[in-house]
């Protein structure tokens, strides 16, 4: 079995301006790394399609849907930038962009669920865990994840998914979107306070939120990983699992201040496919989100990739 990579050039169109930390550049870190590395030939490369815009319909309202298409395609034709928020900028390229990382989740879905391979990475942008049912903010415009997931339940039939969210910032988005739907069991990790300041008094009872102190290191995180993520998701037993894969909780990333490295996203990916082995049939779709340091990102997804793909 293998694991497939859903990506596009259509991802590096979505430019939010000289300095922005969210840039083209991650994919060409990330990729130049992959193939330096050798790991090209584990991984089963597929051009992401764009997404249906009933599947987008499935996480976010058709209001929204509607109105972020508008000011896309708006964009697109005057050629002239727009500020969705002071973080969340529009670029001739979006539209493209955000129409590829929604439609890598969902064929990546299809794709595992089909069998033809066992678990999937999907390295797009923009990221989409802040986005919530009804507006874009924090870099990200649609809920990529939430947007696979409801995919799994509602058209593939699925009963229970869980969604892992590693990312150092609170994944309000998902939350605001999947919070009290019992098919989904949201499990995460971020530091606490920080952007967006929620998800310290979680919103559904079927919310894991940890909020972590900024400076923490690697060893205490696991442990609340392992007594907190754990239990609950053995007890769900998901039929899938997906994976809001953001890499800015490393410590020599500038957007956070926690003290992750490789070898604890290597830790997590392990675990996380502990429990899909176990109730899952292997079954895994992540999807990359933060990660703003180059380099700290691109050994970082090299090593959740190298678990993913068993190499
Ligand atoms: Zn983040």
């Amino acid at each position: 079995m293998t694991t497939a990579y859903y990506s596009h050039p259509d991802c590096r169109r979505h430019d939010m301006g000289r300095g922005h930390p969210e840039c083209p550049q991650r994919l060409d870190a990330i990729d130049d790394y992959l193939l330096s590395h050798g790991l090209n030939d584990a991984l089963d490369r597929r051009d992401a399609p764009n997404v249906d815009p009933a599947d987008l319909g499935r996480a976010h309202s058709s209001g929204y849907v509607g109105e972020l298409r508008d000011v896309l395609e708006q964009v697109q034709v005057s050629g002239r930038s727009a500020a969705l928020d002071p973080d969340t900028i529009a670029s001739p390229g979006t539209l493209a962009a955000v129409l590829r990382a929604a439609g890598a989740a969902v064929a990546a879905t299809d794709a595992v669920i089909d069998g033809e391979v066992e678990n999937a990475f999907c390295a797009v942008r923009p990221p989409g865990h802040h986005a919530t049912r009804d507006a874009a903010m924090g870099f990200c415009f649609f809920n990529n994840v939430a947007v696979a997931a409801r995919h799994a339940l509602d058209v593939r039939g699925l009963e229970r998914v869980a969604i892992v969210d590693f990312d150092v910032h609170h994944g309000n988005g998902t939350e605001d979107i999947i919070a009290n739907d019992d098919r989904v069991l949201m499990v995460s990790i971020f530091q606490h306070p920080l952007y967006p300041y929620s998800g310290g008094v979680p919103l559904g009872t079927n919310m894991v939120n940890l909020p972590i102190p900024p400076y923490t290191r690697g060893p205490e995180i696991r442990e609340l990983i392992e007594a907190n993520w754990m239990p609950r998701l053995e007890a769900f037993r998901p039929q899938m699992v997906f994976v809001s894969a953001g890499f800015d909780a490393h410590r020599e990333d500038d957007l956070g201040q926690l003290g992750l490295v490789e070898a604890d996203y290597e830790w997590m990916t392990l675990r996380i496919k502990a429990v899909a082995d176990r109730h899952a049939g292997g079954r895994i779709v992540s999807c990359l989100e933060g990660g703003y340091n180059l380099g700290a990102l691109a050994r970082s997804v090299a090593a959740h990739v190298r678990v993913l793909a068993g190499v």
